[in-house]
């Protein structure tokens, strides 16, 4: 019996009467695009995330791409980002003409070194034609990255900060929820992120009006004062209402869902202490833990002897965006990017949902504390 890498059979029978009530309740109204649950998720979204606009849209993909196209970021822009991300976050970058400009990780949070930021702007000013733009950290596995910082040094260069909060819905920095911290932000609600709908979903928040409403018309294709008035070119970028009615149901379950997962990591934390580098949450975060992820130096061994155990383990991500194929032509080449690099070959993510039980820690736990130790030349008796 191998334990789930994330439950949402076991979240669905908890939240069954309420998910197929509310898809009954659009059935019935039959307003499938941007029927009345859209409105009241977006305002329930925004009051979560402590922003005046949420902007629910197709994806997180699309959230990123819509704040890009609201900011005109196109050909001979640069976009700082890190590389130790899913492919979406620069993927977008990319996708509306601009460059991604791709800067180190700190070693302990795995998010964007704000030290390496100033340095990275500072070079493409002098050494290349490109004009900086934004700035777009990702809040890798559920921990914000650290905005304070990313911030001031953003906006004494008059750039912009796009925060991607597609893994950290929940989480706080300094008090403030993700999704708040930078100028805008976006979300995803794709099933495995920590809120999830059944299908596609995103979000994009920000307190700036004027953004909001460039935002809301970009989602529209590009809408004017009304659909058939196009004052700019946008998508078809709208969340279904049965997805906003199932983010309704999970919306309500999530604060309680946040916290059982916390505990979880804190279990984790105590079950893998002194066996395995366990994730570092700083002073003034809280994380919203889409991912436990701790370092093994020989990983794909212990991953075979985890599987063997009934232990699934998954790799995000194994090789940084700027030694991908997609983007050779940036010209990055290995040690470029040394702390995303070394991260990236011995990352691995255990296990982890709400309804993760106290056992099942124990068995993952174990597994892990035997496969190490299985593993490690050091203990080899010498008789
Ligand atoms: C999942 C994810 C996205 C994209 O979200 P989708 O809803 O799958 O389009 C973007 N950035 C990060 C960091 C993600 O994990």
């Amino acid at each position: 019996m191998s334990i789930p890498f994330i439950d949402l059979k076991t979240q669905f029978r908890r939240l069954e009467p309420d998910v197929r009530a509310r898809i009954d309740r659009v059935l019935e109204h039959g307003q499938f695009i941007m029927g009345p649950e859209v409105a009241e998720l977006e305002t329930q979204l925004a009051r979560y995330v402590g922003a005046e606009h949420a902007v629910t849209c197709s994806s997180g993909t699309d959230a990123l791409l819509m704040a890009l196209m609201a900011y005109e970021v196109g050909p001979g822009d640069a976009v700082f980002t890190t590389p130790f991300t899913f492919i979406a976050s620069a993927e977008v970058i990319s996708l509306v003409g601009a460059t991604p400009v791709f800067v180190d990780i700190d070693a302990r949070t795995f998010n964007l070194d704000p030290a390496k930021l100033e340095h990275a702007i500072a070079e493409t000013k002098s050494n290349t034609s490109l004009q900086p733009r934004g700035v777009l950290p990702v809040d890798l596995f559920g921990l914000p990255a650290d905005y304070d910082a990313i911030n001031t040094i953003a906006r004494r260069n008059e750039l912009f900060v796009l925060e991607d909060a597609a893994q950290s819905f929940g989480a706080t920095y300094k008090g403030r929820r993700a999704g708040s911290l930078g100028d805008v932000a976006a979300a995803s609600f794709f099933p495995a992120k920590p809120l999830g709908c059944y299908g596609d979903g995103g979000a994009v928040f920000t307190d700036d009006d004027e953004l909001g409403e460039t935002l809301r018309s970009i989602r529209m294709h590009g809408k004017g004062k009304d659909k058939y008035d196009n004052v700019r070119i946008g998508l078809n970028g709208r969340l279904d209402t049965i997805q906003a009615a199932v983010l309704l149901v999970k919306l309500a379950a999530f604060p309680q869902e946040l916290t059982m997962r916390q505990q979880a990591a804190q279990r984790y934390d105590e079950l893998l202490d002194g066996v395995v580098r366990t994730p570092h949450v700083p002073e003034e975060c809280t994380s919203a833990w889409a991912q436990y992820s701790v370092l093994l130096p020989r990983r794909s061994e212990v991953q075979a002897v985890l599987k063997e155990a009934g232990v699934p383990t998954t790799v995000y991500y194994p090789k940084p965006l700027h030694l991908q194929t997609a983007y050779s032509e940036l010209g990055y080449g290995e040690g470029d990017l040394p702390v995303a690099e070394d991260v990236a070959g011995q990352i691995v993510s255990l296990p982890m949902h709400p309804y993760l039980s106290a056992s099942d820690q124990q068995h993952v736990a174990s597994s892990v504390r035997d496969a190490v130790r299985d593993l490690s030349p050091t203990e080899k008796r010498v008789s």
